[in-house]
C-alpha cells in the first residue's frame, strides 16, 4: 500500500508541472514529451507514446521511457482507423482510457504491435505482454485530436482504479496540449489567408488581367499549403477574347475540353443558385458533383496530385473563370478555413477581373464617343460650308431681280428664306469653328458698347414686335479682355432671343454692370419663359424648347451652345433663371480686366 502512496505523490507533482507547462507552453513537442515523461516517471509506465492524428494518420510525436523504444516508434505514421476505429470496437472502457485485453486481439494485429519483452504471469492481475491500453485524446469541442498509448504498467500489473484516473488527468493534459497548438496553427493559419487576401485586394486597380492573376497565384501558395495552384479567367467574348492563365510552381495547362467542362460545371451550379468551391479526389473517386472530373482525373494521375479544390472566380452568379488547388495523397484534405479562404480569394479575384473590363469598356466607349463627336464637327464643318456658297449667289442674285422689279412678292419670298437658310447655315458654320478652338483673340472690349450695339440692331425688330427695349447703363465702361468677333456673338444672341421669345406687349431690359470682379451682362424679358424640363437641356447644340408657341419661332437651336462655348473660353458663363408663362433672366458673366 505504502508503494502507490509514494507513485501517486510523485504522479500529483509531476501532474502539478505538467498542466503549468501545458497552459504556458508554445511549443507543443515539448509539452508532449513533458506529458509522457511524466506518464513515465511520474506513475511509473515503462512507455508512454503519444500520436497527433494529422488526416487521417496518427503520427507519433512524444515517447517516453524508453529511449530505444523511442527511437523505433517516434515519427511513425498509423492510419487513424487501424488503432482508433478497430481496437477500440473490442475495448474495455476504463472512464476515458481503453483497455484491450491480449485474449482479445486479433492474431492479424499482433505482428503490428510494438510487443514488451517481460514474463507472461500466472497471476490474474498481471500485465500481458499483448495487453492494450490506449486514451483517444479529445479537444473540449469534442473533436479527436491524437492518441496516448501506454505500456509496462507499475509493478507490471494491470493498472488499479486510482492508478487509471491519475493516468486519465495526463491524458487530458495531452488533450489541451494538441487542442491548443491546434488553435495556435489555426490563428497562425487565419493570419496568412488574411495577409494573402490582402495582397490580392491591393491588386484592384490592375489594368492588366494575366499578371495580377499570377501575382494572387504567388500570394495564394504562399499562403495555403498545396503541390500546384492554377488559376484561369474565361474570355468574356465582348471586351476581351483571351484565355488568361496563371499557375505555380507549373503553368496552368488544362486543354481546352477540360477548361469548357470545368465552366460548364461551374455555370450549371450558378443556374442552380450555389456557387461554391467544390472538393474532390482521385483517391476516394469523390467528385462532388463535377461532370469535367473524367476530363481531370488523368493530368491529376500524371503529376501524382491526389485530391483538389476547384473555386469559381466570380461575382455573384457570374462564372469568370476558377481557382483551383491540388494536393499530393500524403497531404491532408482542404479544411473549412481554407476553402473559405479560397472561396474569398475567387471572389475577390471575380472583382478584380470584372473591374479590368468595365474600365476598358469604358475607355472604348469614351474613345467611340470622341470620334463620333469629331466626326459629328467635321460633317457640319462640310455641310455648312457647301451650303454656304450657293446660298450667297442665290441672295445676291434676288436683290438684283429685286431691283430689277421682277415680281416683287415672290422674290421677296425667295429672299426671306434663303435668309433664313443663311442664318441657319451662319450658325451651323459658328458652331463648328467654336467647337474647334482652344484659343482667342483678346482685346479690352467694353460690355456697356457691346449691349448698346446689339440693341441698336434690335431696334426695329423690337419696334415691329411690339416689344418695348430698355439699356441699364452704368456710369462708366464695364471692360473686359474678349475676342471682338466672338463675344459680341454672345450679347447679341442672349438679346435678340429675349425681343423673339417675348409677345407683343412685353418688355426686354439689358443692363451691363461689374460685380465681384466679374463683368455681367443681364438680359431680363417678360416673354414665354422656359419650363424647368427645357432649361436642362438649354445649352445643348440643336435643343429648341418644347413650348409649342416657341416652336414657332424660327430658331435653329444653336445660339445658346455657341454662346456658352464662347463664355467658357472666356473664362466665364451664362446662367438662366427663369419661369415658364412669366420671363427669363440670362446672365453672362466674363472676368474683368484687372486693374
Ligand atoms: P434658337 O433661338 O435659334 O432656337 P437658342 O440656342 O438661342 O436657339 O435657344 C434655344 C431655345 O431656348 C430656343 O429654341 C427657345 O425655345 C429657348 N429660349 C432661348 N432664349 C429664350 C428666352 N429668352 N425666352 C424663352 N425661351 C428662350
Amino acid at each position: 500500500m505504502a508503494r502507490f502512496d509514494t507513485f501517486n505523490a510523485d504522479g500529483v507533482r509531476r501532474l502539478y508541472e505538467v498542466t503549468t507547462r501545458v497552459n504556458s507552453s508554445t511549443d507543443l513537442a515539448e509539452a508532449l514529451v513533458e506529458i509522457a515523461d511524466g506518464v513515465c516517471e511520474g506513475l511509473g509506465y515503462g512507455v508512454a507514446a503519444i500520436s497527433r492524428l494529422e488526416g487521417d494518420t496518427l503520427v507519433m510525436a512524444a515517447v517516453g521511457g524508453d529511449d530505444e523504444v523511442r527511437d523505433e516508434i517516434l515519427g511513425r505514421r498509423t492510419p487513424a482507423e487501424q488503432v482508433l476505429g478497430r481496437e477500440f470496437s473490442i475495448a474495455d472502457h476504463w472512464g476515458i482510457l481503453r483497455f484491450v485485453p491480449h485474449d482479445r486481439l486479433p492474431p492479424e494485429q499482433i505482428s503490428s504491435l510494438w510487443v514488451p519483452d517481460i514474463e507472461v504471469s500466472e497471476d490474474p492481475d498481471a500485465w500481458h505482454p499483448l495487453d492494450a491500453l490506449y486514451a483517444p485524446l479529445y479537444s473540449s469541442t469534442g473533436k479527436l485530436l491524437g492518441n496516448m498509448a501506454v505500456d509496462l504498467p507499475p509493478g507490471n500489473m494491470i493498472p488499479n482504479q486510482q492508478q487509471r484516473e491519475l493516468l486519465e488527468m495526463f491524458v487530458v493534459q495531452a488533450g489541451v496540449a494538441l487542442e491548443n497548438a491546434q488553435r495556435r496553427e489555426q490563428l497562425g493559419r487565419q493570419v496568412r489567408y488574411g495577409e494573402a487576401l490582402k495582397k490580392l485586394a491591393l491588386l484592384s486597380g490592375t489594368l492588366e488581367i494575366e499578371p495580377a492573376l499570377q501575382e494572387a497565384a504567388q500570394a495564394l501558395f504562399e499562403a495555403i499549403p498545396a503541390a500546384q495552384i492554377s488559376v484561369r479567367c474565361f474570355p468574356d467574348n465582348v471586351e476581351d477574347h483571351e484565355n488568361y492563365t496563371a499557375g505555380i510552381p507549373l503553368p496552368a495547362s488544362a486543354n481546352d475540353d477540360t477548361v469548357a467542362g470545368i465552366r460548364q460545371d461551374l455555370v450549371r451550379h450558378a443556374a442552380k443558385g450555389r456557387l461554391q468551391p467544390v472538393s474532390f479526389s482521385v483517391r476516394d473517386n469523390e467528385f462532388g458533383d463535377l461532370e469535367s472530373a473524367s476530363l481531370m482525373q488523368a493530368r491529376m494521375v500524371k503529376h501524382g496530385w491526389n485530391h483538389g479544390l476547384l473555386a469559381p472566380i466570380g461575382v455573384e452568379l457570374e462564372v469568370l473563370g476558377y481557382l483551383m488547388l491540388l494536393r499530393e495523397p500524403a497531404e491532408a484534405d482542404f479544411d473549412q478555413d481554407e476553402v473559405d479562404a479560397i472561396h474569398e480569394a475567387g471572389r475577390e479575384l471575380g472583382r478584380l477581373v470584372r473591374d479590368v473590363r468595365l474600365r476598358r469598356t469604358e475607355r472604348r466607349l469614351l474613345a467611340e464617343l470622341r470620334e463620333l463627336d469629331r466626326y459629328k464637327g467635321e460633317l457640319i464643318a462640310t455641310i455648312s460650308h457647301e451650303l454656304k456658297t450657293p446660298l450667297t449667289s442665290i441672295i445676291g442674285h434676288t436683290e438684283m431681280l429685286e431691283e430689277a422689279g421682277v415680281q416683287p412678292s415672290s422674290v421677296s419670298a425667295i429672299g426671306r428664306n434663303a435668309a433664313r437658310l443663311d442664318r441657319l447655315v451662319t450658325n451651323l458654320l459658328n458652331y463648328s469653328r467654336i467647337q474647334g478652338r482652344r484659343e482667342l483673340q483678346q482685346a479690352p472690349l467694353d460690355l456697356v458698347e457691346l449691349c448698346r450695339t446689339s440693341l441698336e440692331m434690335l431696334r426695329i425688330q423690337a419696334q415691329s414686335g411690339g416689344v418695348s427695349l430698355e439699356l441699364v447703363e452704368p456710369e462708366g465702361p464695364v471692360m473686359v479682355m474678349g475676342d471682338a468677333e466672338e463675344l459680341p456673338r454672345v450679347v447679341d444672341n442672349l438679346c435678340s432671343n429675349a425681343v423673339k421669345y417675348t409677345p407683343r406687349g412685353g418688355r426686354v431690359e439689358v443692363s451691363a454692370l461689374a460685380r465681384d470682379g466679374l463683368g455681367e451682362v443681364l438680359v431680363r424679358d417678360s416673354g414665354l419663359g422656359i419650363s424647368p424640363q427645357d432649361q436642362v437641356h438649354l445649352f445643348s447644340a440643336f435643343h429648341r424648347s418644347t413650348n409649342p408657341e416657341a416652336l414657332t419661332i424660327p430658331g435653329t437651336g444653336l445660339g445658346l451652345a455657341i454662346s456658352r462655348t464662347i463664355a467658357e473660353l472666356h473664362g466665364g458663363d451664362i446662367k438662366v433663371e427663369s419661369e415658364f408663362g412669366t420671363g427669363s433672366a440670362f446672365t453672362l458673366r466674363i472676368p474683368l480686366i484687372e486693374s
